[in-house]
């Protein structure tokens, strides 16, 4: 079982001589069709698959298979049609466990069937969008295939990475500047509820279950090699040759795969009614700004932008707006033309649902504050005082 710490290792996973490396992973499923989290597992799988094989992903001209293969690893009932879509994407194979007992998710299930696939395969990498779903079973998974665990993941870089590689979210890890373990690699991954980055290397040799925080691997950013992603759907493309010779039959075995919940229904979170996710400006709001009371400049400056207002989530929790408008991991995920965050610190949580935003002003009096790590401008001072001028310059620049 590989270890995971701060110390350099010796042999990574997949560290075992003459051997292929393999990345899995594993999407999930919503009415049928592959969530947006899991296109971005598989760009952080495209990722991997280009840092393991020594180059950095480039985006844009030849197609060619990443030299370490990516495989999904599809479980349900009745997925044809998502495997189809996954088997036209640069994939070396899409493993199919199709049967009634995957129905619904379970735990129980879930575990029996990869718990015998990755024992039989040793894949060196499992990668899986981190959602409850994943948190629900994934470690018992790696507990019960002796497997390493690395939850949460927001990026990775080689270990001596330059600040601003375009490795995943490598700038988080930039400067790591530590010996490389078995593979490498350098992971980072919140903890302490984001107000801590770990950064974390795999020592020992097996397999690693890593589950990708929402929001850190852009789909659309993805290496030419594996040009996943909704965008890149090509109805009826799936039913070439070369689709269908990816897909293989994953064996499900009942006496193992045993659901062990009743599953009664699931029940729609109320329809969202302002969908932030295709707003070209979003001026977004934070806990600085000091109530509900004080939030008429910020509407002001939405206006003179045409923008959309959004919120970090004490915002949201304290009342001022509703839940709609929360930005982060447990809100939308959104990438305007352009961001302004105003007395936002820049919590992980609120920094993995905005940060693929194209250009990111940030208005914070604590010049220190998170947030102008991702920021290309930043304003330091009170935004009370700052919001209103940048509305005049807005309006006046607008003539
Ligand atoms: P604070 O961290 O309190 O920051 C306020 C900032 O305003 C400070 O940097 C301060 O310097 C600045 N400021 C104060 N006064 C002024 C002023 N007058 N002018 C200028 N600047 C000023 N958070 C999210 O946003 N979205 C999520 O989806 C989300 N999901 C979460 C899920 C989990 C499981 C957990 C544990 C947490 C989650 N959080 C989320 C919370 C997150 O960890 C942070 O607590 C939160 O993002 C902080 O919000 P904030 O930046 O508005 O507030």
């Amino acid at each position: 079982m590989p270890e995971l710490d701060g110390q350099a290792g010796q042999v990574g996973p997949g560290g075992q001589p003459g051997r292929e490396r393999r990345i899995w992973v594993v999407p999930q499923l919503r009415d049928g069709r592959v969530t947006r989290v899991s296109w971005e597992a598989l760009a952080a799988a495209g990722r991997l698959a280009a840092a393991l094989a020594g180059s950095a992903p480039s985006i844009g001209t030849v197609r060619t298979l990443p030299a370490v293969p990516i495989t999904a690893v599809l479980l349900g009932s009745g997925v044809d049609a998502a495997a189809r879509e996954l088997a036209q994407r640069d994939l070396a194979a899409v493993l199919v466990a199709d049967h009634p007992v995957l129905a619904a998710y379970t735990p129980g299930a879930w575990i029996g069937v990869l718990a015998a696939a990755i024992g039989a395969e040793r894949p060196d990498y499992v990668l899986f969008p981190h959602t409850y779903q994943t948190v629900d079973f994934v470690p018992r998974l790696a507990q019960r295939t002796g497997a390493g665990l690395l939850p949460e993941v927001t990026g990775f870089a080689p270990a001596a990475a330059p600040a601003g590689s375009p490795d995943g979210a490598a700038t988080n890890t930039a400067g790591a500047g530590g010996e490389a373990a078995g593979d490498g690699l350098v992971w980072t991954r919140p903890v302490l509820g984001g107000k801590l980055q770990a950064r974390v290397r795999v020592r020992g040799a097996g397999t690693v279950l890593v589950s990708v925080q929402s929001g850190s691997f852009p789909a659309a950013a993805l290496p030419a090699a594996a040009s996943t992603g909704p965008a890149a759907a090509t109805p009826g493309a799936a039913d070439g040759p070369a689709a269908d010779t990816k897909l293989r039959l994953l064996p499900v075995d009942p006496a193992q795969a045993r659901p062990d919940r009743e599953v009664l229904g699931y029940e729609e979170a109320a329809a969202q009614q302002v969908d932030l996710t295709k707003a070209g400006i979003i001026v977004a709001v934070g806990r600085g700004v000091g109530g509900a009371d004080k939030l008429g400049p910020i509407e002001e400056l939405a206006r003179a932008l045409g923008a959309e207002i959004g919120a970090s989530r004490p915002v949201i929790d304290s009342g001022w707006l509703p839940r709609e408008r929360q930005i982060g991991s447990s809100g939308q995920t959104v990438s305007p033309r352009l961001y302004i965050a105003a007395g936002i610190s820049g919590a992980i949580q609120h920094l993995v649902g905005m940060k693929g935003s194209a250009v990111i002003v940030a208005i914070n009096k604590d010049p220190s504050a998170p947030i102008f790590t991702v920021a290309r401008y930043g304003l330091v001072g009170d935004l009370h005082e700052l919001v209103p001028a940048l509305t005049a310059a807005v309006k006046a620049a607008q003539g």
